[in-house]
């Protein structure tokens, strides 16, 4: 059971999908105890520079910036970190074939890069940090799962690299998983339950 009542706390983000899912991941957890906003409710314009070297820093850096305005606030950075290259493309996921977002164009680069490799193991990370405006320390929580990179996409579902990640325990790409597996055995499930039984803590601490 937590402390308090329904805590208002503001998601470093505008994607009304990302907040109704999170909501709703967050409320199996710890029950209907956050009431999860995003930056455009708080009407916070402008963006924040994510320059952090690990996702552990650009989720504190996002959740910091809100929480200096007042808020509870909850954060999240993810990517894919590939063995061979040395952990790239880590925080860079987003943006490694230059324009950010191009999940087509990451997808080849990377393929392109592994081409000659042999090891193709590679894991999915990420990181939550919920900052607190008290000068509370933050709470982080990480998730992690671990998978090969094929040489072809496979499935046509998720998003990003799911159609070249392959989990060995299920013999299929995250592309082929429904979204309730995938949040089963994802890093970014195993992140979000990791944060629910910390932040649960901390309520009770406080
Ligand atoms: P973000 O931190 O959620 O913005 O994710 C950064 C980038 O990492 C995404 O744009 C994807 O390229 C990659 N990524 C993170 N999580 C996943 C995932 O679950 N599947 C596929 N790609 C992911």
């Amino acid at each position: 059971m937590m402390k308090h009542e329904k805590l208002t706390v503001v998601l470093a983000s505008r994607n009304r999908g990302k907040l109704a899912e999170l909501q709703r991941l967050l409320g199996a957890e710890l029950g209907e105890v956050i009431d999860l906003r995003s930056l455009d409710d708080i009407g916070f314009v402008g963006d924040i520079e994510e320059n952090g070297a690990t996702f552990a820093e650009n989720a504190l850096i996002k959740a910091r910036a809100i929480a200096s305005r007042g808020f509870v606030a909850l954060a999240d950075d993810s990517g894919l970190c590939v063995n061979a290259l040395g952990g790239a493309p880590g925080v860079y996921s987003a943006r490694y074939a230059g324009a950010h977002g191009d999940d087509a164009a990451n997808n080849a680069l990377l393929l392109q890069n592994l081409a000659n490799e042999q090891d193709r193991t590679a894991a999915f990370v990420c990181t939550f940090a919920c900052a607190f405006p008290d000068g509370r320390e933050p709470i982080v929580a990480e998730g992690r799962v671990e998978g090969e990179i094929l040489h072809a996409p496979r499935g046509c579902g998720g998003f990003g690299y799911d159609p070249l990640f392959y989990y060995p325990p299920f013999g299929k790409t995250f592309a082929e998983l429904t979204g309730e597996e995938k949040n089963a055995i994802s890093h970014r499930g195993a992140a979000v339950r990791a944060f629910a039984k910390l932040f649960a803590k901390a309520d009770q601490e406080n």
